[in-house]
């Protein structure tokens, strides 16, 4: 189809049109206008059909978080497809590369953490959360808790059971889903913070799942799921009061706590895992996108001692799995992906210069005209958009305003997302401080053109 020709490429938009549909995609709008087709990657940079070079500061969906050439991650995935390049984990089997990427991360986890159940997806770890509780306090006598909590528009996955989890209206419109699921408020100050520092603020929000358990009543409920930061919700850093809080809670009251990583791990909030970053003690850790550093499909679920010393000390079989937990060529990767982060420096480097760069830089924006708040942590970061700075009104209505500054940034190059009224970066932390400098000048450039 020679895609970098016109003519090639708009034979691939018409294919597409024809016979792809798109997740989370208005349909018939993709139908009469089509989208960017992306033909290949080098380094931080995506480069479309028509060869339209943009930087990627989005690290892919938050999972390309050491770019797009990695030579060794291809190597290890290509030697494993040549060694082994499938069999099963079921039945008591197992291979090589599920064995020694389960020791691996035992050693970057935090303490405590040494079991894992592999998925191919941050979904299909999440439903595998459900099961895992569900068996836990069913071994410990107490059925009867199975209320999972979690918060409006948190994203835990497209499956049945995982957008239960999640708390976003549109995906629970579509179906009933889990009925034991109850959502409480994100802690998020701009939007909900009123007349609150944001210190009080976290503590409010984090004593809403106090009162959700009183409520529910704490016999029932069994988990409390959230991200250490919550990324497709519109990267809602929480106030440095609310995970104490909620830790506080979840100990006092016997409810499991999971930390969904799916995008916080693996040193997105500059630390291996978001819930170093704020101190938190889940019992469950989700992981995906990054552990393979999106170059193959793999996600699993972190079972603490204190969950897996009783899963695996009871009779009966833990009934579920996929044919893909713990695929070879996935867990190459996912080997692969650990020694680079952790033994060639970029984890420490971006913890110690990268991700405080790209903070100062995107904080100097908060002094830009329709910037009401900058949100960042780590490799995260988002720009709360705004027409009057002092009484919050939003820049456009359900959020158009922020559409229109990513289409610019697009246009100029920069790949960012539109979350409501707030355009979210998650860049690869392979960039150099000048990149980060274009980045930033590109989004200014987008801001200027949105004000
Ligand atoms: N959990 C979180 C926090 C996510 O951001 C996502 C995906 O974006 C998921 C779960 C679902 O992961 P996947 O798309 O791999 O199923």
């Amino acid at each position: 189809l020679q895609p970098a020709t016109a003519d090639g490429a708009n034979k691939l938009h018409n294919l597409d049109r024809l016979h792809h549909l798109h997740p989370f995609t208005d349909l018939q709008q993709y139908a009469n206008k089509g989208g960017r087709v992306v033909s290949r990657a080098e380094h931080i940079y995506i480069f479309d059909a028509t060869d339209k070079k943009i930087m990627d500061g989005m690290s892919g969906l938050w999972c390309c978080n050491l770019g797009y050439s990695q030579p060794t991650i291809v190597a290890a995935i290509t030697e494993q497809l040549q060694t082994l390049p499938y069999y099963n984990s079921f039945f008591n089997c197992s291979n090589e590369a599920a064995i020694t990427l389960a020791a691996e991360l035992a050693d970057v986890m935090p303490s405590g953490f040494n079991r894992f159940f592999f998925t191919n997806s941050g979904s299909e770890a999440n439903d595998t959360n459900i099961r895992l509780v569900h068996r836990y306090f069913d071994i410990l006598e107490k059925p009867q808790k199975r209320i999972f909590i979690s918060r409006k528009n948190a994203y835990h996955g497209s499956t049945i059971a995982a957008s239960s989890l999640g708390g976003m209206s549109a995906m629970h419109k579509q179906i009933t889903g889990l009925t034991y699921v109850e959502h409480i408020e994100q802690p998020y100050w701009f939007e909900n913070g009123g007349s609150n520092t944001p210190e009080e603020y976290g503590l409010i929000a984090a004593r809403a799942l106090e009162a959700k358990i009183d409520e529910l009543g704490e016999e029932n409920v069994a988990a409390f799921i959230a991200e250490p930061i919550q990324g497709a919700g519109g990267v809602i850093v929480p106030p440095t009061s609310y995970w104490p809080e909620i830790q506080r809670i979840c100990d006092e009251r016997d409810i499991l706590l999971i930390s969904d990583e799916v995008i916080c791990g693996f040193g997105r909030t500059g630390n291996w895992f978001g819930c170093e970053t704020y101190g938190m003690k889940p019992d469950l850790i989700t992981f995906a996108k990054g552990v393979s550093n999106g170059f193959q499909p793999l996600g699993g679920v972190a079972v603490s001692d204190k969950v897996a010393n009783v899963i695996t000390t009871s009779d009966g079989e833990f009934a579920h799995g996929f044919t893909y937990s713990g695929h070879p060529a996935a867990c190459a990767a996912g080997i692969a992906t650990i020694a680079l982060l952790r033994d060639s420096g970029i984890l420490e480097h971006t913890r110690q210069h990268l991700g405080p760069y790209f903070r100062q830089r995107c904080q100097e924006l908060s002094e830009h005209a329709i910037v009401g708040e900058v949100r960042t942590q780590g490799m995260l970061a988002a720009f709360e958009l705004v027409k009057n700075k002092d009484s919050k009104e939003r820049l456009g209505p359900d959020g158009s305003g922020a559409q229109f500054a990513r289409d610019c940034a697009i246009e100029s190059g920069l790949m960012v997302r539109a979350v409501g009224d707030s355009i979210i970066s998650a860049p690869p932390f392979v960039c150099s401080n000048d990149e980060i400098n274009i980045l930033i000048d590109r989004l200014v450039a987008a801001l200027d053109a949105a004000s």
